[in-house]
Parts: structure tokens; sequence; C-alpha cells
């Protein structure tokens, strides 16, 4: 028997993505860039044409429901986006219901950072664990926990914004207000600010003659140090130290088996292994040691997978 189908949505901050998705298989996909200034009506009317595209070639009985993955902080009991910093006009939109009744399936909606991670838990380098940190590093950081074989929710869903724990009370701002953030120090655009300050302070490195052609950001790093360049080699291994001290808080707070990686900056993650153990044991109660950090499978599609199998394992109501 073939996996069941699902329609998966992620509403990103420039992509708005769909997809028909059977188990791991991405059988049909549709993008258009999100209509950030038409708001979340203009929006609803997009996933509408893309969900027609990707399930033209299929009986509407064939498909289960729709999956939403989307930024949070989000309210996935009530199936209302609370607001996305990245897209104004969303503040309170009960994205769950418009859409079901627009499109007449059933809809589920979930934080982004939890969708991939259940996606990573299911058909992704976190399958058959129990316990399980999933960490996407990329604009910002985000992610989601499994512990004892289930999602961790918390009060509306909104458990597991692990970006968002103080590594220091003096650090840089965060996108979420505050100060000294896991996000704020080793997200993407963290690497990218210190890209910055880096070429600036070295134009003669490969960063800093990339600096010449553009505004440098985290992609250059992981191309330079790739090509061997000190400087970007430096930044990376500051990078995977950061990563390593808020790994080690996060395995003490949850327990995990694992932590799978995913995000843009896991294009480096092999540059970056051995230093992210190496702190993150460094940091580490000696009973947890043995957990490491791998990078995650399903790349991009983490959050479509795992939306859709989020549609496809709820219990028959
Ligand atoms: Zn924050």
């Amino acid at each position: 028997m073939s996996a069941p189908l699902a329609i998966a949505i992620d509403l990103g901050g420039t992509q708005l993505r769909a997809a028909l998705v059977a188990g791991a298989r991405v059988e049909a996909r549709a993008a258009e860039p999100t209509d950030v200034a038409g708001g979340p009506e203009a929006v609803l009317a997009q996933m509408q044409r893309l969900i027609g595209a990707v399930s033209a070639g299929s009986p509407p009985e064939a498909i289960g429901g729709i999956g939403i993955s989307a930024p949070g902080p989000l309210d996935s009991e009530a199936g209302v986006v609370l607001e996305i910093p990245t897209l104004p006009g969303w503040t309170d939109f009960p994205l769950r219901d418009r859409l079901a009744a627009a499109t007449g399936l059933s809809v589920l909606l979930e934080n982004d950072g939890i969708s991939a991670a259940y996606g990573e838990w299911r058909h992704g380098a976190g399958r058959g664990l129990s316990h399980l940190v999933y960490a996407t590093v990329s604009t910002g950081l985000g992610g989601g926990v499994i512990v004892d074989g289930r999602i961790m929710h918390g009060r509306r869903g909104m458990a597991g914004h692990i970006g968002h724990f103080t590594m220091a009370p003096d650090g840089p701002r965060c996108p979420c207000g505050t100060i000294g953030c896991f996000e704020a120090f080793a997200s993407g655009s963290a690497l990218g600010r210190r890209a910055r300050a880096a070429a600036a302070a070295h134009p003669l490195s490969a960063l800093g003659r990339a600096a010449t052609t553009g505004a440098v950001d985290a992609r250059h790093v992981v191309e330079a140090a790739r090509a061997g360049d000190e400087v970007a080699l430096a930044l990376i291994d500051d990078e995977a130290a950061l990563l390593g001290r808020g790994f080690a808080s996060l395995v003490h707070l949850y327990s995990p088996e694992r932590v799978v990686m995913g995000g843009g900056v896991s294009a480096a993650f092999d540059l970056m292994e051995e230093t992210i153990h190496r702190v993150m044991r460094a940091n580490l109660m000696a009973a947890f040691r043995d957990v490491v950090v791998v990078r995650a499978a399903l790349a991009e599609n983490a959050g479509l997978v795992g939306a859709a199998a989020l549609v496809a394992d709820r219990p028959a109501s």
C-alpha cells in the first residue's frame, strides 16, 4: 500500500510553497513569492491557487487534508496565527478555519520549527527515536522537540522555541525584541553580521574581497571557508562554538537521543561538527556527553514533509 497523500503548505516570509506529499516523497510542488503587501487575504488566495496546482492530478477523496507550516508564534490548538514578525497584518488570523472553509478540506496549522522537527523525526535523520531536538539555523534559529515519542506542544502549542533562551544578559538584540537569545548569537543572520565586521577588518581576505561587490552573508562565509580562507574558517569555528554551547543547554533541558541540525548554516556542518561536539561536551554534565549532533536529512523539504506527516498521522475523528 502506498503512503496516504496530503497537501502541505510552507508559509515563508519570501516564498509560499505547496506540495503534494506521500510519506517522505514530494509528488508535486508549486511556489510563488509570498504576497507580503497583500496580507492574509491575498495569501489565502495564493494558497488556494497553489493547492489547485499541486492536487490537479489527484481525486479529492485521495487527499487526507492540508497541513500548514507557518512561522510563529502561533496557536496550533486554535489554528490561529498570533503574529508573524516578517509578515505584517497577520495578527490573530484564523488561518486554519479560513483555509478549511475555502477548500472544503480538513486543515491543520503547525509552527514551522515543529513541522520540520516532525518531518525529520518521522522521515528523516531522527527516524525511530523517542527523544529528539531539531534545530534549524538559518535567518533565525528555530526548531522543535520530540520527547517520550511525541511532539512537545505546551500551552497553545508554543513550546520548543529553542532559539529564545537567554545565553547572556548583555548580548546582541534578538529579532524577538529581547537581548542575548541563542538566536541573536548563533543564527545565520548573526554569522552574517560577524562576517561583515571581519570583512571590514581584513580587506585582503576572501571575505574582504567579496565585500567589495556586495554585502557578505553566511553563505559567503561557508564558500570562503571551503576555499580555505583563514578569516572565514575562524568565523565558522566561532559559530560552531556558539552552537555547541547552545545545544548543550538544549540537551540538559530535553535529554534527546540526538540533536538534528538543519537550515542554511547546516551546509557547513562538516566544517563545524568537530567544534560543535567539543564545545557541547565541555559544557555538558558527564551523563549527557554521548549525545551527538547530526545533519538533517530532508533539507528544505523538512517543513513540507512534516506538515504532511502531521496530517497523515492525525488520529481519525
Ligand atoms: Zn529571541
